[in-house]
Formats: structure tokens, sequence, C-alpha cells
């Protein structure tokens, strides 16, 4: 008999983070019932190593879909709730911010209305279930450039649409907490990066662009600073917070790599060239195009991860730069994943510049 949950519903297991969270806890032997709704970064191929093992099971279904998700609940006995499902994209929120409301703000109080119902049902082990919410450290807004991070206490400040409702859905579990006792958990994590990364976010869609000699836009001067974490950490700290953490409680997390986006930018560039040249020659860094910047750009995200390394021992594995390089290595080998959503999902044409 374990002290943890070992049956798990996971919302938004199809994408970037839920995709790598289902395949860490298939390989560690929990029951894993993935709920998604295949939107346009949902996507079945980043889950093929996993999808013929018997304790996984994949349900095409909406989060906003109550009745749905509370017979999934009582049918498979779950345990605990790993919420990843949301709009992700920040440039996406700024030209159609509706979807962001709709899955992350009124999903998040739809899920949160059936996992409480089905803790009041639970009969037995009614002290192991978790509902863990999966943030980002996006919903503290914008730090200036004098080495500064966010905490735990850090005060929300969201600047985008995206922020706002994750930082909406963030208050929502913290009140479902302290109104109805259910007991949750909470993450708020930096940006990450890692293979099945859906390329509109800025490292995949360099890398890909960078391969095939496109133009690599850098919004503004690329002086924005992000704080990256490879999603295999980010996956192995989401355990880690779901069966360790403290009822209640939020964690920080992060791989302590800020770097500006430039330099993400010209290391892409030069591990590419590294592998071999531009059909044409040359060095990619001369397909750098400096673009008009995103309305509201946070400057910049930094997280300070000391609670989760004190607390329950994690800490990030990757190095950045060699996390980077493997990634590189791993698009390169991977075409057959990557292709068919160039052409058919999403091309690279600029978003988010409320023009
Ligand atoms: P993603 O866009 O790759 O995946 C989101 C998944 O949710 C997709 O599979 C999509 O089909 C699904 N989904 C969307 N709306 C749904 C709905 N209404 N019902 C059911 N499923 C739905 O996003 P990601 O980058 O993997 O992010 C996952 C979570 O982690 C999000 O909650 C995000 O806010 C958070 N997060 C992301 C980062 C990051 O760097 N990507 C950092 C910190 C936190």
């Amino acid at each position: 008999m374990t002290d943890f949950p070992r049956r798990i519903l996971v919302t938004g297991g199809a994408g970037f983070i839920g995709s790598a969270v289902v395949r860490r806890l298939i390989g560690r032997g929990y029951r894993v019932v993935n709920v998604d709704k295949l939107t346009y970064s949902g996507n079945l191929d980043n889950l093929r190593e996993v999808a013929g093992a018997p304790s996984y099971r994949f349900v095409e279904a909406d989060i906003c879909d109550q009745a749905a998700i509370t017979a999934l609940l009582a049918e498979e006995n779950i345990e605990a709730v790993m919420h990843l499902a949301a709009e992700s994209h920040v440039d996406r929120s700024i030209d159609a911010p509706a979807d962001f409301i709709e899955t992350n703000v009124i999903g998040t109080f739809r899920l949160l209305q059936a996992s409480l119902n089905h803790w009041r049902s639970l009969q037995q082990n009614q002290g192991r279930f978790r509902f863990h919410h999966v943030s980002t450290d996006e919903v503290f807004g914008d730090l200036p450039f004098d080495g500064s991070s966010f905490s735990e206490d850090s005060a929300y400040a969201p600047s985008s649409p995206y922020s706002a409702s994750k930082a909406a859905s963030d208050h929502l579990v913290r009140a479902w907490c302290a109104t109805y006792g259910l007991p949750v958990v909470l993450s708020n994590c930096s940006n990450n990066y890692g293979p099945y990364h859906f390329p509109e976010k800025l490292i995949p869609l360099t890398i890909l662009n960078a391969i095939e000699g496109k133009p690599l836009p850098v919004y503004g001067q690329g002086t924005n600073v992000r704080d990256w974490l490879h999603v295999g950490d980010h996956a192995e700290a989401l355990e880690l917070i779901l069966t360790r953490g403290k009822t209640g409680e939020s964690y920080n997390v992060g791989g302590r790599a800020e770097r500006s986006n430039l330099q993400v930018v010209e290391t892409i560039c030069d591990f590419l060239d590294e592998r071999g040249p531009l059909a044409e020659g040359g060095s990619r860094r001369s397909l750098i195009n400096f673009v008009p910047d995103r309305p509201g750009h946070d400057r910049r995200y930094a997280i300070d991860p000391s609670k989760i390394e004190r607390d329950l021992g994690w800490r990030a594995a990757h190095d950045f730069e060699q996390g980077l390089l493997e990634t590189i290595d791993w698009f390169l080998a991977n075409e057959w994943w990557w292709r068919p959503i160039r052409e058919r999902k999403y091309r690279g044409e600029r978003l988010g510049s409320a023009a």
C-alpha cells in the first residue's frame, strides 16, 4: 500500500509538457488517464512510445465538459488530477483571448467542481487525493534587470491575456482549497524546452527555421530574458510535487538558466552550423531578423527554486547548453514528428503583433 496517489488523471497530456509527464508516469508504474481535447497543439504522436501500455488510457474530451470529467473520475477511481490542459501561447492570447478564458479559467473551474465532488465521494483513501495545478512564472509579471527573482511569495502581476488567465486559475485553485478543503498543490514553472515542443515557441521555431535556412525572427532587440528548464526536469519536479509536496502549498520550478532571447537564438545558430553548414554557405546568424516587439512583452523572468530544492530535494539535471544541443539533435532526428505540423498546422507566420 502506497501513501501517495497511483491512479492519475492528467489533463492536456497530448501537449508538450503533459506528454512528458505522461511518458514519465507510465515509465514509473502509475495508471494514467490522459484527457485532452486535441486542439492545434495537442498531438498523439507525442505519446507514441506509451500508447500501447496497459496502464495508459487516452480520452478525447474538453475539461469544460464537467459531466464527462465527473464520470471518468469515478469510473477510473482517480486518486489525483494533474492539470496541464491550457491554451499556452502568449502570442495567440494577444490575437484571440477568448479561448484562453474559456479553457484556462472556465475549464479550470469545471475541473475543480468535478474534482471536489469526486473527492467528497471517496470512501477510502480520501487523504491521498491531490489536485495539482501546473502553472507558470508568468503570473508574477515582469522583472527588471537587477538580479531579483520570483519566490513563492511574489505578488501576482500578469501582463498578457495568457498569464492573466493562468493567474485567475491559480486563484481559483487556492480558493477551492481554502473554502472547500480540496487538497491542492500548485507549481509555477519557468520556460520549458525539449523534445515534442510545438514549433510556435522561440526555441523550436528557431531550430526548424534555422534547419531550413529561413529567417529567424527575434522580437525587439532580443534583450528579453527567460529562465530555461528542460521539460524532462520539469516532469520529474511535477511527480515529486504531486507525491511529496505539502497540501495547500505552491512550488516554483526553474533551472537557474537565464539567457536573453538573442543569446538563445545565436547559440542555436552556432550549434546547427557545427552539425552542418547552410546550403548556400555562411553562418546561420545571418538569418537573424529583428522584428517589432510583442506588445506588453515582459522584460525578464527568473525563478528562485530554493524551496523545491530544499524541501523536496529536486534540482534541474540538465545544463542549458547541453540540453539545447540534445534538443537540436532530437529535432534533426525526428522530422517525421515536425514535418506534418509545419505543413498542416503552423508554418511559422508572425502571431501576436496586435495588428
Ligand atoms: P501545449 O499547448 O503544448 O499543450 C496544451 C494541451 O492542452 C494540448 O494537448 C491541448 O490539446 C490541451 N487542451 C487545450 N485546451 C483543452 C481543453 N479545453 N480540454 C482538454 N484539453 C485541452 O502547452 P504546454 O507548453 O505543454 O503547457 C502545459 C501546461 O504547462 C499549461 O498549463 C501551461 O500554462 C503550463 N506551463 C507551460 C510552460 C512552458 O514553457 N511551455 C511553462 C510553465 C507552465
